[in-house]
């Protein structure tokens, strides 16, 4: 059986006095050997994150697919390394939204983060028009296809599948809609890496709450979550760390 991984992403929320939360998550995740627990920061707090939480997973929200060079305001996976974070998410729909990221520019940063020893959680998911145009499976399963790094392999790479307009909304798929599309992200998985896919972790992420959590987990395919607004705060988080335990 898979493992599962309950991520956080804070994405461009929180300052130093904000890590206080991560206390208690730190706690829960504790108490639940059995679950991984991993929560990106914006890139000003890894180090400080990593330095207070050992427990649990530190990472990056994004990385650069350089080792070092002229890119001004973006970071390296040696820096977050350096900084004490272990893994980054990629392809999230804001950066391919927001930065015009590429499937191919997301497969290079997996791969930077493979090359660098540090673990990838790469984000797919379709549209609100592709949804309703009956495309989703295709998009994401070409999503997959097209931004999945060489050497694709469980150690150190999970994907996450975020419907673009669950995220933040308050929506959600249906169980057996986030089951069918788990079902056919493995399946896509088994034709790009074979056996190995019945290994890698795929995460449903869009509006997971501490009520949703448990039916959501409970689907088909699903490995844990990754969690935007409700893993800001202890109180919304660790009842998810609790219902993923
Ligand atoms: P919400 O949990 O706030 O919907 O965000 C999901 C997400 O984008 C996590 O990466």
């Amino acid at each position: 059986a898979r493992r599962r991984l309950v991520a956080g992403n804070w994405k461009m929320n929180g300052d130093l006095a904000a890590l206080a939360e991560l206390d208690g998550i730190a706690a829960a995740a504790a108490a639940a050997p059995g679950l991984d627990v991993a929560i990106a920061v914006p890139a000003t707090l890894i180090m400080a994150a990593a330095a207070r939480t050992a427990g649990l997973a530190i990472g990056a929200e994004d990385v650069h697919p350089a080792e070092k060079g002229a890119h001004t305001g973006c970071i390296s996976v040696g820096m977050v390394r350096d900084a004490g974070g272990r893994f980054s998410i990629v392809g999230h729909s804001e950066r391919r939204a927001d930065c015009h990221e590429t499937d191919a520019e997301v497969r290079a940063k997996a791969e930077a983060l493979h090359r660098g020893g540090l673990s990838a959680i790469l984000c797919v998911g379709e549209t609100l028009a592709e949804r309703d145009a009956g495309q989703a499976v295709q998009v994401v399963t070409g999503q997959l296809a097209a931004s999945l790094p060489g050497g694709a392999a469980a150690g150190w790479l999970s994907i996450a599948y975020e419907p673009v307009w669950a995220i933040g909304t308050g929506r959600t798929p249906t169980v057996g809609d986030v089951a069918a599309m788990h079902g056919a992200i493995r399946e896509e998985l088994r034709a790009l890496v074979g056996n190995e896919a019945e290994r890698i972790r795929i995460l449903y992420g869009g509006s997971v709450t501490g009520d949703n959590a448990a039916e959501l987990l409970g689907a088909g395919d699903v490995d844990g979550a990754l969690v935007g607004g409700a893993s800001l705060t202890a109180a919304k988080f660790v009842p998810i760390i609790e219902a993923a335990a």
